[in-house]
């Protein structure tokens, strides 16, 4: 479904990405994690014209996504869940989830897919009319992640879900993502909590300072010895 070829990204002289290759099947949960600066994140921009990469090829579907404007991605079914929750904190929960549907003009199935978010995080919808801005950190990541779920996206792809919440909303953010995966949307997770993420994914890749240094089965690397002395060490 995605395919990364050999992408080099750099920031002024800077290599941040040295030459990836990754692929992205459809209906699977993929993971891509790494330390900080790894450029997980930069991989993810990369993908969806943020970053101009300075060489590789990303395809979508045999698209080339290069030469497609960002602002397509949601029409061809990409959505990108941005780290650090940027939800409108001025607007109510309702109406951030209805930005997440701005390019839609079949109303029916939008609001089928308001429910299907108010099922997913019944917390959003006992706050719909609150002000986005109040909600709690996990209360503020669901809500991203519902919004980017009212694109209807093929590929839903997310930036650290997980980063500074709690460990109990960390584990019900994790078992939503596998819900949604099992309505059929296929997941890019970019993710510092690799034991969280590879219990989940059935594919997994490893960034180091901007080269893939491992691959493989979600499962397997969890039980791989580099990975736990490297990532899982304290989990
Ligand atoms: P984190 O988990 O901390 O977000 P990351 O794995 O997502 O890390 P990136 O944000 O992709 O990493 O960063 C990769 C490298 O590129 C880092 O060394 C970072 O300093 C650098 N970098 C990222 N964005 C820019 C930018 N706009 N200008 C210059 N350098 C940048």
């Amino acid at each position: 479904m995605l395919k990364i070829e050999n992408l080099v990204v750099s920031y002024n002289s800077i290599e941040a990405i040295k030459g990836i290759t990754l692929e992205v099947n459809e209906g699977k949960i993929v993971s891509l994690i790494g330390a900080n600066g790894a450029g997980k994140s930069t991989t993810l921009k990369s993908i969806v014209g943020l970053v101009k990469p300075q060489r590789g090829s990303i395809t979508y579907q045999g698209k080339d996504l290069l030469s497609t404007p960002t602002k397509d991605m949601v029409k061809h079914g990409i959505t990108l869940v941005p780290e650090g929750r940027r939800v409108f904190a001025n607007l109510t929960v309702l109406e951030n989830l209805k930005i997440g549907a701005y390019s839609r003009k079949d109303e029916k199935e939008v609001q089928k897919d308001l429910e299907w978010v108010y099922e997913l995080f019944p917390k959003l919808k006992e706050r719909s009319w609150q002000q986005a801005g109040t909600l709690s950190g996990g209360e503020q990541q669901m809500l991203a992640v519902g919004r980017g779920l009212m694109s209807r996206p093929k590929l839903l792809m997310m930036d650290e879900p997980s980063l500074g919440l709690a460990p109990l909303i960390v584990k019900e953010i994790f078992h939503i993502i596998k819900e949604i995966h099992k309505q059929g949307v296929t997941i890019l997770l970019i993710e510092q909590n690799a034991n969280a993420a590879l219990k989940i994914s059935d594919e997994a890749y490893v960034l180091e300072t901007g080269l893939i240094s491992m691959k493989g089965k979600g499962k397997e690397l969890l039980e791989n010895s580099d990975i736990i002395k490297a990532y899982l060490g304290e989990t």
